[in-house]
């Protein structure tokens, strides 16, 4: 994937007033220059950091948030009060703004100057109410934001600040993204339909479909130049299964999974699509339902959703855009089957074929085997053991006036034993807090089958997602209550019934 950070800027914009005179209004800005340059500074920091001038008036604040709306290149803003900021001077700037900000509730010096403070320092070093006046005009305008608490200098806030610039470039380039469906859902599956029309209204994101045959057009079109260079990117770069060697019995059905790859990754880069679903059940004019080329394009950073499951396929697009740079792995995904061990029960995640190699632990091993569905020819596929460590799967769902995000924190394995006859991708993981209560909590949820699967966001970036898209956010992690995650969902019910939240 292309550095989806480099091209952008988040905003650091400081609030005063004139009150003190304009000695204070210099050294104000000389600190914000200074702050500014500290954060952009941090290596974690992906996105740029730049400071505008200090904003003093009703006037110069409509026009920053204008600018911030209008410059293709601003991915989001920091707001912070250095002294006092009258807040209605606010109302009209912040009520007409469009790209997410978070609020830096930060002082310059960290420390009291116990022996000389005077009335001098207090003045100028108030954002302990400044920020809370700012605090009082977005709560009261209803502004969801994040609000980051800590000094500047700490690598805790300067991290925070980290995670949510990657929340903000992703919402950025999500709000444009096109994903291509190639054919309908699945027949009769509920949890992958949804509203495309609100989808593109509420996250940005196009979702349109392509009939399989303007794909299998495109993949007829893939020179034998290009199959053979992929087939020996695969044979260096996977364990090849001897049937699928040169001269093995299945050599031709390789060139096959080449032969789609290309076309497809052709078809997605002339589109300008970077997520994309398709479905077994509409395969015309395909030898194989992809495997590994949807594998392969899902490891470069593609969104995929199998069954045409384009709710996942943003999602997935949306966490890859999130980890850029520093992906641990991100996967679509899906609950297939239980290690229900009393001493420590497991989810074994997998899919038919399509799990991103951005999460094995070692090399992938090529391999061809049947597949039951589809009534294709037998596809080539990656497998793998998924890598141990902390992990969380999310999955959007369309709950009819609202969409919902859930994510649930858990914990991957190593597999106990080998899994010598299971011919895909897997994954093992333990539930938070407990198999019984994340998997109640999920089911009562109402959460899909299909998630994204990542080592790489946390659930507080997914919150600050949830916030940019102004959609409802449910969290099972270490400390979720059954009682009071069903509490959490009643009155979620109600609140989303109410004009003005939701749809
Ligand atoms: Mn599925």
């Amino acid at each position: 994937m292309k550095n989806p950070f480099e091209s952008l800027e988040i905003w650091f914009v400081t609030g005063s007033q004139h009150l003190y005179g304009p000695g204070p209004l210099q050294e104000v800005s000389a600190h914000a220059q200074e702050i500014a340059a500290a954060l952009d500074a941090n290596e974690d920091q992906p996105v740029r950091i730049v400071c505008k001038p200090v904003v003093t008036r009703p006037e110069e604040i409509r026009a920053v948030c204008g600018d911030a709306d209008q410059d293709p290149a601003c991915a989001g803003l920091i707001f912070w009060m250095h002294t006092f900021s009258p807040a209605k001077m606010w109302i009209s700037g912040l009520n007409h703004l469009k790209k997410p900000f978070c609020h830096l509730h930060t002082q310059y010096g960290a420390a009291l100057p116990w022996s000389s403070i005077d009335m001098d320092y207090m003045n100028l070093h108030q954002s302990a109410h400044g920020d809370r006046e700012f605090g009082f005009i977005c709560t009261r305008l209803g502004i969801e934001r994040d609000v980051i608490v800590g000094h500047w200098q700490d690598q805790t806030t300067r991290g925070r600040l980290a995670a949510w610039s990657r929340v903000a470039a992703a919402w950025h380039h999500l709000r444009q993204t096109k994903i291509v469906r190639f054919g309908d859902n699945m027949r009769q599956v509920a949890v992958t339909e949804g509203d495309k029309v609100e989808a593109e209204s509420v996250f940005g994101f196009s979702v349109n479909t392509h009939g399989i045959g303007d794909l299998a057009e495109r993949i007829d079109a893939v020179t034998p130049q290009e199959v053979a260079a992929l087939c020996e990117e695969y044979n260096q770069s996977y364990t090849l299964a001897p049937a699928l060697q040169k001269g093995g019995a299945s050599e031709v059905s390789l060139q096959t999974a080449a032969r789609i790859e290309a076309g497809l990754r052709a078809f997605l880069e002339e589109g300008g699509f970077t997520a994309f679903t398709d479905t077994f059940e509409d395969l015309h004019g395909l030898e194989q339902l992809p495997g590994l080329p949807v594998q392969r394009l899902m490891a470069e950073g593609y969104g995929f959703g199998a069954e045409g499951d384009w709710k996942h396929a943003a999602l997935v697009r949306m966490i890859k855009l999130m980890a850029s740079g520093h992906d641990r792995g991100t996967s679509f995904m899906e609950d297939y089957t239980y290690h229900m061990s009393p001493e420590r029960p497991l989810v074994l995640g997998a899919h038919m074929l399509e799990i991103c190699p951005s999460i094995a632990d070692a090399k992938p091993s090529c391999e061809i085997h049947p597949l039951g569905i589809g009534g294709k020819a037998d596809p080539v596929r990656l497998v793998f053991d998924g890598k141990p460590g902390p992990a969380l799967n999310a999955s959007l769902v369309d709950m009819g006036n609202r969409f919902r995000l859930l994510v649930h924190e858990v914990t991957a394995h190593a597999p106990a034993e080998p899994l010598p006859k299971l011919p895909v991708a897997r994954v093992v993981w333990e539930s938070k807090p407990d198999f019984e209560t994340g998997l109640s909590a999920w089911i009562l949820a109402g959460g899909a089958h299909h998630t994204c699967f990542t080592y790489s966001v946390n659930t507080a970036q997914l919150e600050s997602f949830a916030r940019m898209a102004g959609i409802e956010c449910l969290v099972i992690d270490a400390k979720t209550d059954l009682r009071a995650f069903r509490n959490e969902l009643r009155w979620n019910h109600t609140a989303y019934g109410l004009q003005g939240l939701g749809r």
